[in-house]
C-alpha cells in the first residue's frame, strides 16, 4: 500500500531513506535548509522543499501533519532535531522516527514520545563487527530476549549434512526456511540435506547460534 512520508534533513542518512521510500512506491516529501541538497534530490522524490523544520506553520503548510510517517534525520544540530520532533509528535497522525546522537538525546526523544529512535552509526557498527566475526551470517534480525533469526549460506563444510548432523538441542535452534536455487522450503523437509550455497534461515538464542557457526 502506498503511504506518504516526510523526511526532515536530507544529509546522507535522510536522503538515503527518502530515496528508498520513494523507490518502494511511496509519496515522499523531503525537507532541508540546504538548497543544494534539496535540488539534488528534487526530481527523484514527490516533493523536495527548502524549509526550516523548526517552524510548525511551514510543516503544516507542507502537509506533514497528514503524512503516515515522519523521519527526523537532522544530524549535528541537536536542538533543531529535538524541536522538529516536538512539533511532529504534537501532530496526531504520523508515526515518528528520529535519529539520536547520544544517550541524553535519546532520553529526550523518548520523553517526547518518539515512536522509533534510531542510532544509525551505532547500529551499523554492531552489524559490521558481527559481520566481521561471523562472515557466514548474511543478515540477522534481533527479536529481543536474546532471540535472533539469522540468514546463513551453506558452505562446503555444511553441504551434504542435515540439521541432525549438527547435534543441536531440539527447539533451541530451528531451521525455519531453506532456499535452494529458486525453490523455497518452509520449513525444509525433515532431514533435508543442505546443498552448497543454500540460504538457510535459523531461529535461536545467540548462544546456540554461536555454537553452530563453527559448522557453517
Ligand atoms: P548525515 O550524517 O545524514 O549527513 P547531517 O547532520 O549532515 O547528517 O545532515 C542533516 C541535515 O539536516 C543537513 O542537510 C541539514 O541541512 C539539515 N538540517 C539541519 N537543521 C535543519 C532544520 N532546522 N530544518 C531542516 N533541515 C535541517
Amino acid at each position: 500500500m502506498k503511504h506518504t512520508y516526510a523526511v526532515i534533513g536530507l544529509g546522507v542518512f535522510g536522503s538515503t531513506i527518502a530515496l528508498e521510500l520513494s523507490r518502494l512506491g511511496n509519496e515522499v516529501i523531503g525537507i532541508d535548509l540546504n538548497p543544494g541538497l534539496v535540488s539534488e534530490i528534487a526530481d527523484r522524490i514527490t516533493q523536495a522543499v527548502i524549509a526550516d523544520a523548526r517552524d510548525e506553520k511551514v510543516l503544516r503548510d507542507l502537509g506533514v501533519h497528514d503524512c503516515d510517517g515522519v523521519v527526523v534525520a537532522i544530524g549535528e544540530d541537536i536542538e533543531a532535531n529535538i524541536l522538529a520532533t516536538l512539533i511532529v509528535k504534537a501532530m496526531p497522525k504520523p508515526k515518528v522516527w528520529a535519529k539520536a546522537l547520544n544517550p541524553n538525546h535519546h532520553r529526550i526523544l523518548e520523553k517526547l514520545g518518539t515512536d522509533h529512535i534510531v542510532h544509525p552509526e551505532h547500529e551499523m557498527g554492531l552489524r559490521l563487527a558481527r559481520g566481521m566475526v561471523y562472515p557466514e551470517v548474511m543478515d540477522y534480525i534481533s527479536l529481543g530476549h536474546d532471540q535472533f533469526t539469522v540468514e546463513v549460506r551453506a558452505s562446503e563444510r555444511l553441504a551434504g549434512q542435515n540439521m541432525d548432523a549438527l547435534h543441536l538441542p531440539e527447539n533451541d535452534l530451528q531451521c525455519l526456511l531453506v532456499k535452494h536455487l529458486n525453490e523455497v522450503m518452509v520449513p525444509p523437509p525433515p532431514r533435508y540435506e543442505f546443498k552448497l550455497n543454500d540460504k538457510i534461515l535459523l531461529l535461536g538464542t545467540l548462544g546456540n547460534l554461536r555454537k553452530i557457526t563453527k559448522y557453517l
